[in-house]
């Protein structure tokens, strides 16, 4: 058995070693096949089976109303700041975003050009995002299609603890960074999307849940592929899917229902995320993490050191300890600690030890 390493990548992240092992051992015969999953057609029943099983443990593990479409789409979570837009705001309408980060800087940038949107709020200090904005700080439009956020922001560590009240407009989040991490109300949103490759799988799928009333009323001039409706319609084969990340995610799945479901998981982050931020805090400001405490991240854990040889000094040693993926995001620097929930509380208390160690030394 290989050394597995302790991984804290940001994405692609680690993945729940049962849901590997699984694959591992029937990589070369799906089922009894006699073929790799990979080599199935997306159209034959076992592969079909693990497709609607996936979908099938998303609708149960979330608790998802039966007026919403789960959807299996391609081109990650970038892909939907353009086609949220597209499908949803018509000549003269326009859309809500709160800006907390850089991921929702690219998700209005990328709404203005195909439609119109506006900021309702910004958290935008000074080049930095520090904080998740109040709800009373928000200046909604009640004409807008809706009201997208990021629920947790992947670079700077913020998460909304709490999501904003957004009317009868609905609500989209960006949920790439904390999807399946804790419980949430999915009957809250008009539609929940997230890349697969941080808490439910490999990269090449994105979920997209989605209330089907937002899905009829779709746009229908535009391309094809590009509309919910027609992959609402499909079961997501409208074309052929990444079968292999679907399978995965599948396994992933599963490995999250055997541990307790999302209930279980919300308690190890939490547990987890307690863990080093208690960490960071008692070592008389050598760690530092200056974001504020109501807004801070159960996913992405970031930090910074006296300065930036001892940051490089840490990664590097770290590395050397197999501590993986450390670094901070390149436009931020510092260290960031991606925890999502396939890291284990062994693997955080690991990593608490070496900053103990650290700095100490
Ligand atoms: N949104 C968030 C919150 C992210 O963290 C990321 C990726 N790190 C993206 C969007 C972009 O995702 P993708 O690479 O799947 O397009």
């Amino acid at each position: 058995m290989t050394k597995r390493a302790t991984n804290f990548n940001a994405g692609p992240s680690a993945i729940p070693l049962p849901a590997l092992e699984y694959a591992q051992k029937e990589f070369l015969d799906f089922e009894g096949s006699g073929m790799s999953v990979m080599e199935h057609s997306h159209r034959g029943k076992l592969y079909e089976a693990a497709h609607n099983e996936a979908i099938a443990l998303l609708r149960e593990l979330m608790s998802i109303p039966e007026n919403y479409d789960v959807l299996f789409m391609q081109g990650g979570a970038r892909a939907q700041f353009a086609l949220l837009p597209m499908n949803l705001i018509s000549e003269g309408q326009s859309a809500d975003y709160v800006v907390t980060g850089s991921w929702s800087e690219q998700a209005i940038k990328e709404a203005n050009r195909v439609a119109k949107a506006r900021a309702a709020a910004s958290s935008e200090d000074n080049g930095v995002y520090r904080r998740i904005p109040k709800q009373s700080e928000l200046d909604l439009d009640a004409s807008a299609r809706y009201l997208h956020i990021t629920s947790n922001n992947t670079i700077f560590g913020t998460q909304f603890q709490s999501f904003p009240d957004a009317g009868t407009t609905p609500l989209i989040a960006d949920m790439s960074s904390d999807i399946l991490s804790r419980p949430i109300d999915v009957s809250k949103f008009g539609v929940i999307y997230a890349g697969a490759q941080k808490n439910l799988g490999p990269s090449g799928v994105t979920l997209v849940i989605i209330r089907k009333d937002l899905v009829e009323n779709g746009r229908t001039d535009i391309a094809q592929i590009f509309q919910y409706g027609a992959h609402a319609k499909a079961n997501s084969l409208l074309n052929t899917p990444p079968t292999f990340a679907i399978y995965m995610l599948r396994n992933v799945l599963r490995w999250i229902k055997e541990l307790g479901g999302v209930k279980a998981l919300d308690k190890r982050n939490r547990e987890k995320a307690k863990l080093l931020y208690d960490t960071i805090e008692k070592h008389d400001g050598f760690y530092r993490n200056t974001i504020e405490a109501d807004s801070r991240s159960l996913m992405n854990v970031v930090f910074n050191l006296p300065n930036e040889e001892l940051e490089k000094k840490f990664v590097a040693e770290a590395t050397e300890a197999n501590m993986i993926g450390l670094k901070g995001h390149r436009s931020v620097g510092g260290i960031r600690a991606s925890i999502y929930n396939a890291v284990s509380i062994e693997n955080v208390q690991t990593l608490c030890a070496f900053m103990n160690a650290f700095a100490k030394r």
